[in-house]
């Protein structure tokens, strides 16, 4: 294995990978497949890794070389009978379907086969999958549909039925953190990272981004004066905080991140030592001088507000007060 994305697909969901070897090596492949996870946890490298495998110049007993010049450009996303199809906007139209529908009536000569990856399937309109219901209830051999969701409830009970549901496994804190501690070099924020997300690349995205880092360390400095429920924490969020909060995103991290710190202040107030995540922190945790039950539900709170374009300021100065008035 070639190419570190490759081998994480080995790592990431090895049972799936088996099963489709297996399937793949007994010419056993059905023509639909439905891979249902989180965005992170293998998905996209799977559909890859199968089309790989199928189209695969030199395959060995792993399936797809990954060297081979059909391998590195489907994983380039160049290679003509491997389609990629994602919404346009919210939803995946039913033109796109339509698309698709016309080029299965032709696959190219030289290779004979052709394979359509959908993401996000449980965003499609409810024309667009009638249309590939067609697709899917007459499939012709040689086409390949592997439907992507991080949504399962959200797909339609047709689609469902007709296509093989493989759900992808969450993956372990311990194998997060070991796919990413090379590149995440800072212990807590990798830890705070791996609590968070199940998705290698975001992990590694805000864990090597400046940017995040100095948020970190400004939401760190925010959490101690809370737990001194100190006034001056109110200023804090325009003075030190606001830079960053006008990313909802960043806004929502930033919750998350005080959330960790707050149950692990929970568990060491409750005797749980063993359930703090951040156990360098416990001497700080130690200074807490208000309930953290009570600071979690705040949090909470203010998540919801957030999330429904409450501006991230007030959420953030609104639970600085419930802290330090409460
Ligand atoms: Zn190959």
């Amino acid at each position: 294995m070639k190419d570190d994305k490759a081998a994480l697909v080995f790592k990431k969901q090895p049972s799936i990978q088996e099963y489709l070897l297996r399937a793949w090596q007994r010419n056993a492949l059905v023509h639909a497949y439905l891979f249902s996870g989180l965005e992170g946890m293998g998905a996209d490298e799977l559909a890859d890794w199968l089309a790989q495998t199928l189209f695969c110049q030199t395959p060995t007993e792993h399936g797809a070389c990954y060297t081979c010049q059909n391998c590195q450009r489907i994983l380039a996303r160049e290679f003509i009978d491997v389609e990629w199809i994602e919404p346009d906007g919210a939803t995946l139209k039913v033109e796109q379907i339509r698309e698709l529908k016309d080029s299965t009536h032709y696959s190219s000569l030289e290779h004979q086969k052709k394979v359509y990856i959908l993401k996000h399937v449980d965003k499609m309109s409810v024309s667009a999958a009638n249309s590939l219901l067609k697709s899917l209830e007459e499939p012709q051999s040689n086409v390949y549909f592997l439907l992507l969701t991080d949504n399962k409830d959200n797909v339609l009970p047709t689609i469902l039925s007709r296509t093989q549901l493989l759900s992808l496994t969450p993956l372990s804190k311990e194998m997060l953190n070991e796919m990413v501690k090379d590149k995440v070099t800072l212990d807590t924020l990798r830890a705070i990272l791996v609590e968070l997300s199940q998705d290698v690349h975001k992990i590694i995205e805000l864990g090597t981004s400046e940017t995040f880092q100095h948020y970190h360390q400004a939401l760190w400095q925010w959490c101690e004066l809370l737990f001194a429920k100190d006034i001056y924490a109110f200023i804090f969020v325009q003075t030190k905080l606001m830079e960053w909060l006008s990313q909802k995103e960043y806004a929502l991290y930033g919750l998350d991140i005080l959330s960790i710190y707050f149950r692990d202040a929970l568990m060491l107030k409750e005797h749980q030592e063993e359930h703090v995540h951040l156990k360098k922190l416990m001497p700080n945790y130690k200074k807490i001088i208000f309930d953290p039950e009570k600071g979690l539900e705040y949090l909470l709170q203010a998540k919801e507000n957030v999330n429904n374009f409450v501006s991230a300021q007030v959420c953030f100065e609104r639970l600085c007060l419930e802290i330090v008035r409460g």
